[in-house]
C-alpha cells in the first residue's frame, strides 16, 4: 500500500465492552465525520472504522456485524472473551495497521470530541508521527473522577513516568509508530506511557470532554485502581527505591537508640519499660510486611511477563481491508 501523505487511509479503531447503548448513535456520528473527510479529500476512500469487541456480554457484536453488513465503511473484530481496554486497543491497532496510513483511538462512548480528528489528520500531514487529544477540561466527569485523575497524573509525574496531562487513549498513530508500539511486547500494558518513549514528532489537539451520552462507565473504581497500579508498576521502580530509604532511615533511628539505652546504661538509669520494645516489633514488621508488599509486585509483573502469554484471541474478523 502507497503511503500517502495526502489522501492517506485512515482507520478510526474504537474498542467496544457492553457498549449496545451508545454504539448506534457514535456509529452514525463517526460515519458523517468519515463520509466528510472523504468528500473534502483529507482521508482516502478507504478509509474505515474498527469496532473491536472486547467481549462483550450484551447485543454489542450482533449491532457490529449489521453495521458492517450495512456499510461498506465499517470493519469489526470479536475477541473471544473480555481482554480489557489496552489490549482491545492493541487488538484493533493490530488489525487495522496491514490495511492503513493512519489510525486514530477513541472512546466507543465520544466523550472525546470526534470533530479534532480532521485536526489531527492535517497534523499528520504536516509530518506529525502522534498526535495526542488532549482534554482542557474535565466538568462532565464526577468530581470524584476529576480529582483522582489529576492526582493520578502528578503521582506518576513525580515517580518519572512520562505521560501528556489530561490524555488519555484518543490519539493518532502513524503506521510507523503503531508497529513501533506493537513491538512493545509487555503484558503489563499501559500504552500512553509507551507512545511517549518512541520517539517520533508528536503534537497535541485540544478539546473540550463531553458526558457518557448512553450506557455506564466500564471503568469502575475498582478497575482504575489497577490501571494505576499497573501505570505506576510498568514504568518506575521508584517505589522500591523508596523502600529502601524507609530502610535506611529506620537504621538511623536505630543506631540513635541504641546510643541512648548505652548512655543511659552507663549512666545507671536502665529503662524496664517493654513499651517502647513491643512498639518497635510492630513497627519494624508493618514496614517489612510493606516493603514486601511491594516487591511482590513486582515480583508478580516479572511472572506475568516471562509467561509470554496472548494478549488477546480474535474470534472473527469482518470486512477488513476489501
Ligand atoms: N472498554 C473495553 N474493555 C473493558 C473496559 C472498557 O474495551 O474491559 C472500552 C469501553 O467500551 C470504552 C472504553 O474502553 O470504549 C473506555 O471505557 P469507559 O468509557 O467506560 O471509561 P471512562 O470514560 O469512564 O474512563
Ligand atoms: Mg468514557
Amino acid at each position: 500500500m502507497a503511503n500517502n501523505k495526502n489522501n492517506p487511509v485512515l482507520y478510526i479503531v474504537v474498542p467496544c465492552f457492553n457498549e449496545q447503548e451508545v454504539l448506534p448513535s457514535s456509529n452514525e456520528k463517526l460515519l458523517n465525520l468519515m463520509t466528510l473527510m472523504k468528500e473534502q479529500s483529507l482521508v482516502s476512500r478507504d478509509s474505515k472504522l474498527l469496532y473491536v469487541d472486547d467481549g462483550s456480554r450484551d447485543g454489542t457484536w450482533e449491532i457490529i456485524s449489521s453495521l458492517v453488513s450495512d456499510h461498506r465503511d465499517v470493519a469489526g473484530v470479536k475477541l473471544a472473551c473480555n481482554s480489557g481496554h489496552q489490549n482491545a486497543l492493541m487488538a484493533g491497532l493490530a488489525s487495522a495497521v496491514d490495511h492503513c496510513d493512519i489510525t486514530v483511538t477513541i472512546d466507543a462512548d465520544l466523550q472525546d470530541d470526534i470533530n479534532v480528528i480532521p485536526k489531527m489528520v492535517e497534523r499528520y500531514n504536516d509530518g506529525c508521527d502522534i498526535v495526542f487529544g488532549v482534554r482542557q477540561e474535565r466538568k462532565t466527569d464526577s468530581w470524584f473522577k476529576r480529582t483522582t485523575a489529576s492526582m493520578f497524573y502528578k503521582l506518576m509525574n513525580r515517580l518519572g513516568v512520562n505521560t501528556i496531562n489530561n490524555h488519555a487513549d484518543y490519539r493518532l498513530m502513524s503506521r510507523r509508530a503503531v508497529m513501533a508500539l506493537l513491538d512493545y511486547k509487555e503484558r503489563n500494558l499501559f500504552i500512553r506511557g509507551i507512545v511517549t518513549k518512541l520517539g517520533y514528532k508528536t503534537d497535541c489537539v485540544y478539546y473540550d470532554r463531553t458526558a457518557r451520552t448512553a450506557g455506564e462507565s466500564k471503568y469502575p473504581f475498582k478497575k482504575m485502581m489497577n490501571f494505576a497500579i499497573d501505570g505506576i508498576t510498568s514504568f518506575s521502580v521508584k517505589p522500591v527505591r523508596m523502600v529502601f530509604m524507609v530502610g535506611v532511615l529506620f537504621l538511623i533511628i536505630a543506631m540513635i537508640m541504641l546510643i541512648y539505652v548505652l548512655t543511659a546504661y552507663f549512666m545507671g538509669r536502665a529503662v524496664s519499660g517493654w513499651p517502647s520494645l513491643i512498639l518497635s516489633i510492630w513497627l519494624v514488621g508493618a514496614f517489612i510486611l510493606i516493603g514486601l508488599g511491594i516487591i511482590g509486585e513486582y515480583v508478580g509483573k516479572i511472572y506475568t511477563e516471562v509467561k509470554n502469554r496472548p494478549r488477546y484471541n480474535i474470534d472473527t474478523t469482518l470486512g477488513l481491508g476489501q
